[in-house]
């Protein structure tokens, strides 16, 4: 990779420091032309004309996305976000929970997903089960092993939480959930565009992400990948004249293929930008893309871990771009200010954002840092060096 070539490509690159790509990627030029360039087409000559016309690189978004993730093009449909893209996997299936059925989940789980399941367990009386982590922080296979059984309807699981740098097994999840005929719902929202997804290496039956992050898409954009053969088992949560067809009569044909969760509308301009973003990560490779992303999010792991006075709190045994610290003696907020101040962009975890590991662990707020490929070790080290004064002047006042 052309790393200079690439953020001379990246507006947002000449401006900050940006270590927030599990907040927001930065858009490339080609991804930001191919929105405006679309914008333009429908205000000259109408928004159903523009559609039409652009037809063919509407259709290669979805064929843009199998590739990525290593599916069909029917077994993809588009969403505004992750987060619709995966209620609409897991409202399909949970209406249909009884009391006594079992959710599993993990302690990295994302905070919209857990209410969720809370909102689900209150209404059907299904029950939500946490499978603890391993000695890695990881969510333990074994006891995953263990608690799957006839009772369990789902196993829900994030790949990468939003709030740490933990890679959970996702492969042997899978293995796990299969042998015990139990769907698997992936949330993949912070590790499709970091690193290589694959859903058949994986053996999910359903994944969701987002465009924004990693990937570096549009904000409002978000896809929904789902097994072929697991269609049959989910019932759609919402209709519409995009998700089926009228029969003439009192009836109604599903879609085939995973369309039947969209539903008619969409943002042609952000599907595009999407299509652009996703095209530029399969060009560039996701393995190049993956390696050097985790590396850059090691150096910078390592170097604050190395400072006095800052620890990181990465779990698990695989860990990715996603570096999370505190300082000594120093809010979480007024890090995050400092950093800013310098035009170095990261955000703060939020407590009540990530409940399970909140319970378990009560380190939250964080500062979250998450470089991608476009970033440059001077940068990384340029934001140590940030926090390493911080650090220095909390420990001078104490
Ligand atoms: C950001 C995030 C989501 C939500 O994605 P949206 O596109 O904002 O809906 C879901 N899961 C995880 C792990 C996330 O980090």
């Amino acid at each position: 990779m052309d790393i200079d070539a690439l953020r001379r490509d990246t507006p947002g690159c000449a401006n900050r420091v940006h270590l927030n790509s599990a907040g927001a990627g930065l858009l490339s030029r080609r991804t930001l032309r191919a929105m405006t360039s679309h914008l333009e087409l429908e205000a000259a000559i109408g928004g159903y004309e523009a559609a039409d016309q652009e037809k063919e690189r509407v259709d290669a978004t979805y064929t843009h996305i199998a590739e990525l993730v290593g599916g069909r093009a029917d077994e993809v449909a588009l969403f505004g976000n992750s987060t619709h893209a995966w209620n609409a996997a897991f409202y399909s299936l949970a209406p249909a929970f009884r009391p006594g059925d079992r959710i599993l989940t993990g302690r990295a789980e994302y905070g919209s997903n857990v209410l969720a399941y809370l909102q689900i367990a209150e209404r059907t009386g299904a029950e939500v089960v946490v499978v603890p982590n391993d000695a890695s922080g990881q969510l333990d296979t074994t006891a995953l092993a263990a608690l799957i059984d006839e009772r369990t309807r789902l196993v829900g699981v994030s790949h990468i939480p939003t709030s740490g740098g933990l890679v959970n097994p996702a492969a042997e999840i899978g293995r796990i959930a299969r042998a015990a005929g139990v769907p698997f719902l992936l949330d993949a929202t912070q590790s499709v565009g970091q690193f290589p997804v694959d859903v058949r290496e994986i053996g999910c039956d359903m994944l969701s992400a987002t465009g924004r992050k990693f990937l570096r898409g549009p904000r409002g954009t978000g896809f929904l990948w789902v097994r072929g053969e697991a269609l049959e088992h989910l019932d759609p949560h919402v209709i519409d004249i995009e998700a089926a067809t009228w029969d003439g009569g009192r009836g109604f044909t599903w879609q085939p293929g995973a369309r039947r969760f969209a539903t008619w509308e969409m943002s042609y301009s952000n599907v595009l930008g999407l299509s652009a973003a996703v095209r530029q990560a399969l060009d560039l490779g996701m393995e190049e893309i993956g390696k050097r992303a985790v590396t850059l999010g090691g150096r910078l792991r390592d170097r604050l871990e190395a400072l006095p006075g800052v620890t990181t709190y990465d779990l698990g045994r695989e860990k990715c771009a996603i570096v999370t610290a505190k300082v000594d003696g120093v809010a979480t907020e007024d890090v995050a200010a400092t950093l800013a101040l310098h035009h170095i962009n990261v955000t703060t975890t939020t407590p009540a954002h990530t409940q399970f590991d909140t319970e378990e662990r009560g380190v939250h707020p964080l500062v979250r840092l998450s470089p991608h490929y476009y970033n440059t070790e001077a940068e990384i080290d340029r934001a140590v060096e940030v926090i390493a004064d911080v650090a220095r002047g909390a420990g001078e006042r104490r």
